[in-house]
């Protein structure tokens, strides 16, 4: 039989399918086709929710008997943007000097085709692993994010599915193959602040309140001082302003309303909760300050409003795990990667409240780009740093 033991064969047919989210494009049959040969049964789950695009999923699990190793990822693709700005079709899986182009060549469909093959490799070579491998793909990574991986792991933990350890194939490398396994992520929070004042001529200041200038104390409040200087394994906790907005086009008016919107990383020191309470705390005392403006009695007028959900912060400390995978990009690459928990936020944050998990996949330096490409030398590398990561993971067994 002919097993998926190339990656370069099995990203080329990932590429061909343009799996724009939300659309399926033919990626995840693909998968299905390359994964049922090596002994997996294969499910394509369909999630719904009001006001969101219906989103295929694929979860499959080929059994045996040992511990369950999961491999996460997303056959999605952002848009191709300019399309005619490509050098080679962004569906065509071209390659050219020693480099395949397509979106989604690095993130993701390159680090599922090279799982892919090194499961097949190790199936071809040693019968395959002793003990559960799954993949867990969705559709939903790219976009809204609500029909994907947390409804697929609540499904499939719903049916009894339990993982031991978890790789997520996000290219995670900045510069070249090796670089950087990610251990943990930040959390991520954001808000906007709010100042209600009295709008009024700009020459009788005494019979307004301008907010612009109770904002002034807000804003610094929360820029300084510093939330933290940073952990061991954490950067430090920032504050960034993203806007300021008060819309008002006359110069000779202050305005009634004046609002700041922040992004806060934040870093284990702090949980959500706490970070939040933290920046109440800010604004309560600083909204007394009279520096910007004097003479006034009444505190700031502000009200903080909160958007979306947090993504809350983790740190993977599963020495076996990361251990076993650092060792194996050593083994393929000559050094050790670097463990990093720098970044934005991925999937990972939920695959985290199932089973330890890390992050780990090709170079990320064109994903997301028009021309987004892979060296070809890189997908064989990948490959054989899964197959001994697989093979090494479960020789050692499961924490
Ligand atoms: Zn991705």
């Amino acid at each position: 039989m002919n097993l998926p033991t190339d990656p370069a064969a099995n990203l080329a047919a990932l590429i061909r399918c343009a799996s724009v989210t939300p659309a399926e494009g033919g990626a995840l049959g693909a998968l299905e086709d390359m994964l049922k040969p090596l002994g997996f049964s294969v499910e394509r789950p369909v999630f719904s929710e009001d006001g969101t695009p219906d989103i295929e999923n694929l979860y499959a699990r080929r059994s045996g008997n040992g511990p369950h190793l999961m491999f996460a990822g997303h056959t999605d693709v952002v848009p191709v943007g300019d399309e005619a700005a490509w050098t080679h079709p962004p569906f065509a899986a071209e390659i050219a000097n020693g480099e395949m182009y397509g979106r989604g060549a690095v993130d993701m469909k390159g680090g599922i085709a090279c799982f892919i093959a090194a499961v097949a490799r190790h199936v071809g070579e040693n019968g395959g692993p002793k003990g559960s491998v799954s993949l867990l793909i969705t559709g939903d990574e790219e976009g809204p994010a609500i029909n994907g991986t947390t409804k697929l792991l609540e499904w499939a933990a719903g049916k009894g599915e339990k993982w031991d350890a978890s790789i997520v194939g996000e290219p995670t490398n900045p510069d070249a193959l090796g670089d950087m396994i990610k251990i943990g992520r930040r959390g991520s929070l954001s808000g906007s602040v709010v100042v209600i004042g009295r709008q009024g001529h700009a020459a009788y200041p005494q019979l307004a309140d301008n907010p612009v200038r109770g904002l002034m104390s807000l804003v610094d409040a929360l820029l300084y001082p510093a939330f933290d200087e940073g952990t061991k394994d954490f950067q430090a906790t920032n504050l960034e302003v993203t806007s300021i907005d008060v819309g008002n086009p006359a110069t000779n008016v202050i305005p009634a309303k004046a609002t700041a919107t922040f992004n806060i990383r934040f870093n284990d020191t702090w949980t959500a909760e706490t970070i939040q309470a933290e920046i109440h705390n800010r604004l309560d005392q600083a909204a007394g300050r009279t520096k910007y403006r004097p003479g006034k009695k009444t505190p700031v007028d502000y009200d903080i409003v909160w958007r979306d959900r947090p993504s809350h912060v983790f740190l993977t400390r599963d020495d076996r795990l990361i251990e076993t995978l650092s060792q194996s990009v050593k083994t393929a690459i000559g050094r050790k990667p670097a463990l990093s928990t720098s970044g934005g936020t991925s999937d990972a944050r939920f695959i985290k409240d199932y089973c330890p998990v890390v992050e780990f996949g090709l170079v990320g330096k064109t994903m997301h780009m028009v021309d987004e490409r892979v060296a070809l030398a890189d997908l064989e590398t990948l490959t054989q740093i899964y197959q001994r990561f697989i093979e090494d993971w479960f020789e050692r067994g499961a924490a």
